[in-house]
Parts: structure tokens; C-alpha cells; sequence
């Protein structure tokens, strides 16, 4: 059980764990896009990068794993600044599509921009141009201009549904999001991937523009639709709607438990809530 001190404070972890867990046992929410704890490391966001003592550079908390003795900082200004710098590259090509984006308030750049960003635009040139709004599956819709290529969607396709329909393509500024030729997202768990893009670049096409995330109440439950009893959050809106009054359910979404569904769920289940 390695102990170590993050930002002061003594930690003891199992063996294995990453910094950037230990960080959040010890109370320290490090911000991040690429790191998800139900997938592979990629490392390619940078946005969790800290101060480890004896070590001249600053390292990326999702990948580094945690030691006995270790002395981590995550609140210098030397990070404070790289996180800003971070933030500026990730929204170099960006477009400023939040009036128009399903994601606001619920957008990862919108929140780390108002807690680490905060710096004045140097961006003089044209943004790039990508495709918007395309269907890529029954379920989700991909705006790739909005991608901030974190690969978390294409791992997961990799290793939880298997399925392996997206994929990263072209170099540099001209990467992007894209399913292999000739497939479509359609798999039974396709709509986790809305649910892990930490940006407005996948939407659900059930839910997109029925509601902005602010105007939604949450209710912890039970899926019903089959014996798993996948754990979830039913969203629901008590709007005066046009022809109904009162509250309805607008959409649901996993919710973790470590023993049942882990943080998925399955399409059919997700989307059963219209026969309620
Ligand atoms: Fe990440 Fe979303 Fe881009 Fe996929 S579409 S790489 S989840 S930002």
C-alpha cells in the first residue's frame, strides 16, 4: 500500500493505482478529457499534467502510477499555467458554437475554460472547417470540428463493445473522428459514447435540442428493461410542455455501480423510456 503526499496531504492507495486516482481519494479533483477509469490510458490530453517531486518535468497523473514516498503538487503556478496553455491549444480549432451546442453546460471545455483558462483569445487565424452534424449510427450524430481527438469514443468501440467502427484519421491539425469505411455506429451499446465525449463533438440524435441541460431535474433509479437492473439517472423536465403538462422523462443514463453495470448501459434500455 503505497503512501504518498499530494498538495500536503498523506495518501495510501492500493499498489497500482494512478496519481491521478490517489488525487481524488485525498480530496483533489484533477482536470482531465482523455482519462476515463473504464478504459485503457492514452495520455493525450495533458491536462492533468503535475509536479512530482525529483522528477524535472511535469507528468501526466493518468498514467503515472502512484509510489511510496512521492511528493506530488497540483496547484503551482508552473501547472496552473500549463493548463492554460493546454486549454489554448485544445481550443485553437474550436468552433464557438455553444448558443448552438446540446453539450453547453454539460461541456468539459466550457468548464475547465472558466476554472483553468480564463486567457484572453491570441487566435488570429481562420479555424479549421471539418464536418458538422453528420449520422454516424441510428443513435449518434458527429460534429468533428467540435473533437478534441481525446480517443476516448474509439477506445471504448474498442474495448467495451468490441466493435471497432471509429477510428482516428490524418495527421496533425487535419486528425479527426471518423468510422471505418463502410461501417456505421450501430451497436448495442452506441450511446455511451455521447455519454464519454467529453465535448459537444457526439450527440445523442434522440436527445439533441429537446432541452438545454439546465432546464432538467434528476432522479436516481433502476433500469427496467431487463433483468440486470442496470443502474441509471432518469432527467426529466417539469416544463409545461406544448400538449402535456407536468413532469417527462427526457432521457437516462447510466449511472455507475462497480458490481452491476460499471458505467454503461445498453441501448435498448437507454432508450425504452418512450414505452413508460
Ligand atoms: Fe474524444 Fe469526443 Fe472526439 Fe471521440 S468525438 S475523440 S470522445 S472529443
Amino acid at each position: 500500500m503505497p503512501k504518498l503526499t499530494i498538495d500536503g496531504k498523506e495518501v495510501e492507495v492500493a499498489a497500482g493505482t494512478r496519481v491521478i486516482e490517489a488525487a481524488k481519494k485525498a480530496g483533489i479533483d484533477l482536470p482531465y478529457y482523455c482519462y476515463h477509469p473504464g478504459l485503457s490510458i492514452a495520455g493525450n490530453c495533458r491536462m492533468c499534467l503535475v509536479e512530482i517531486e525529483k522528477m524535472p518535468k511535469l507528468q501526466i497523473a493518468c498514467h503515472m502510477q502512484a509510489t511510496d514516498g512521492m511528493v506530488v503538487k497540483t496547484q503551482t503556478e508552473k501547472i496552473l499555467k500549463t493548463r492554460q496553455h493546454v486549454l489554448e491549444f485544445l481550443l485553437v480549432n474550436h468552433p464557438l458554437d455553444c448558443p448552438v451546442c446540446d453539450q453547453a453546460g454539460e461541456c468539459w471545455l466550457q468548464d475547465y475554460y472558466m476554472k483553468h483558462g480564463l486567457y484572453d483569445s491570441r487566435v488570429q487565424e481562420n479555424k479549421l472547417k471539418k464536418k458538422k452534424a453528420v449520422e454516424i449510427g441510428p443513435t449518434v450524430m458527429l460534429d468533428q470540428e467540435r473533437c478534441i481527438l481525446c480517443s476516448r469514443c474509439v477506445r471504448f468501440t474498442d474495448e467495451i463493445s468490441k466493435t471497432q467502427e471509429l477510428g482516428i484519421t490524418n495527421r496533425g491539425d487535419h486528425s479527426e473522428v471518423n468510422l471505418f469505411p463502410g461501417k456505421e455506429l450501430d451497436n448495442p451499446y452506441s450511446g455511451n459514447v455521447v455519454d464519454i465525449c467529453p465535448v459537444g463533438a457526439l450527440t445523442d440524435r434522440d436527445f439533441r435540442f429537446k432541452k438545454r441541460v439546465w432546464y432538467l431535474r434528476s432522479k436516481e433509479s433502476v433500469c427496467s428493461g431487463c433483468a440486470r437492473g442496470c443502474n441509471m439517472q432518469i432527467h426529466y423536465s417539469n416544463e409545461r410542455l406544448h400538449h402535456a403538462n407536468g413532469e417527462r422523462v427526457i432521457r437516462l443514463k447510466p449511472r455507475y455501480n462497480e458490481h452491476v453495470n460499471q458505467w454503461w448501459m445498453c441501448d435498448e434500455g437507454r432508450y425504452n423510456y418512450r414505452f413508460h
